[in-house]
């Protein structure tokens, strides 16, 4: 499958990974926009968030459980952003699923 993502995930296309699991991979973003900024994406290839079903949900809920784990480790001990951008109006660029995780910093109020 030609996913940049599952390239970055089989270490085909390397990546500055800060947590792994067995069904989830975090790394950062390449292009930051914010001190901390952390692409956290499932093993499993799901395009995005609105192909989430019953099938494929234990995937996402996995991504859930890593991210309180790789804030404390990246040390956002006041809060923290969780974005997904999802389909055209969205502004999804990259096809398999993820959550970016922004802090480090107060983040703007605006979210459009
Ligand atoms: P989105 O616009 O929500 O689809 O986000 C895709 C994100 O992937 C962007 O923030 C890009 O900077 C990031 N990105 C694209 N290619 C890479 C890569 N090879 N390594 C790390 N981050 C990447
Ligand atoms: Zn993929």
């Amino acid at each position: 499958m030609d996913c940049i993502f599952c390239r970055i995930i089989s270490g085909e296309i390397p990546s500055t990974a800060v947590y792994s699991d067995e069904k989830v991979f975090a790394f950062r973003d390449i292009n930051p926009q914010a001190p901390v900024h952390v692409l956290v994406v499932p093993r499993e290839h799901i395009s995005s968030a609105d192909e989430i079903d019953g099938e494929n949900s234990n995937a996402v809920a996995a991504v859930f459980e890593a991210i309180p784990k790789i804030a404390a480790k990246e040390g956002l001990t006041n809060g923290y952003r969780v974005v997904n951008n999802c389909g055209e109006d969205g502004c999804q660029s990259v096809k398999h699923i993820h959550f970016h995780l922004l802090g480090g910093k107060k983040l703007s109020e605006k979210m459009d």
